[in-house]
């Protein structure tokens, strides 16, 4: 995998010192799974972390930096991770505070519950789309671990044009969602407030700025007006985490943003 697009140190170090919304978190932790250059830098940042904490004297425990690690989900050992973590929902989740933890539990138990009759629905509508998803041994396994299952695990609504998007319970501050991009399609003018991150899962996307492909990130402020278009060949699949609700430029759009919350 040839990533060109990658996370920055800020958001590295953030990542590393656990102060992430839980939405950045997965996306941070999803892309460092696909990317040696990211973890290296991380293991790096980790090291930083560790040595400073040493220094103020608050003592760390001798296997932090080796757990820490093993949480990333090294490609070759997503085996082994995805059964020790069988009862960590995530290493995004086991990273963020204990008040978002507490959160994102509670949320997690409110989505059983109402997911309950939800889930059939959304299963029987994403069925037609099931064969062109990436198999769950394809998924990065951080957003495996998260999702709890592979891309037909999640409720896909319709943002109209083909393109879907289900958006992942997580803490507040921030929001996760995965988005469906038909090949060749558009996905509608948005520009932000604060920031965009959207990692390309499967497929790649073009906008004014550059081309995305498998493993990049494209990082977005509220600058950025863009248009993202999937490359023609194959429907591309993305996770994407906002810090703030999208500003959608056409009028429809906007009505009905508060509706997918996005
Ligand atoms: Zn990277």
């Amino acid at each position: 995998m040839s990533i060109r697009h990658h996370l920055s140190d800020p958001l590295l170090i953030a990542y590393a010192a656990g102060t992430l919304p839980e939405a950045f978190s997965l996306l941070v932790a999803t892309h460092v799974s696909m990317c040696d250059t990211c973890r290296a830098a991380l293991a790096a940042f980790e090291t930083v972390g560790g040595a400073v904490l040493q220094d103020s004297a608050v003592p760390l425990a001798e296997d932090a930096l080796a757990a820490a690690m093993a949480r990333l989900g090294a490609p070759e050992k997503r085996e082994a991770i995805a059964k020790s973590d069988a009862g960590a929902k995530s290493d995004a989740g086991a990273k963020s505070d204990a008040g978002a933890k507490s959160d994102a539990g509670a949320k997690s138990d409110a989505g059983a519950k109402s997911d309950a009759g939800a889930k059939s629905d959304a299963g029987a509508k994403s069925d037609a789309g099931a064969k062109r998803l990436p198999k769950p041994g394809d998924l990065p396994a951080p957003l495996l671990d998260y999702i709890g299952g592979d891309l037909t695990a999640v409720k896909w609504r319709s943002l109209g044009m083909g393109v879907r998007q289900a958006i992942l319970p997580t803490s507040k501050g921030a929001s996760a969602r995965l988005l469906y991009i038909p090949a060749g399609q558009a996905v509608p003018d948005h520009g932000h407030r604060g920031t965009e991150l959207t990692l390309v899962l499967q497929g790649a996307f073009r906008d004014a700025t550059d081309r995305f492909g498998p493993g990049d990130v494209e990082i977005a402020d509220e600058d950025l007006q863009h248009i993202p278009v999937a490359d023609a060949g194959e429907p591309c699949i993305c996770l994407a985490a906002t810090d703030a609700p999208l500003r959608f430029s056409a009028l429809i759009p906007r009505l009905l943003q508060p509706l997918f919350r996005i």
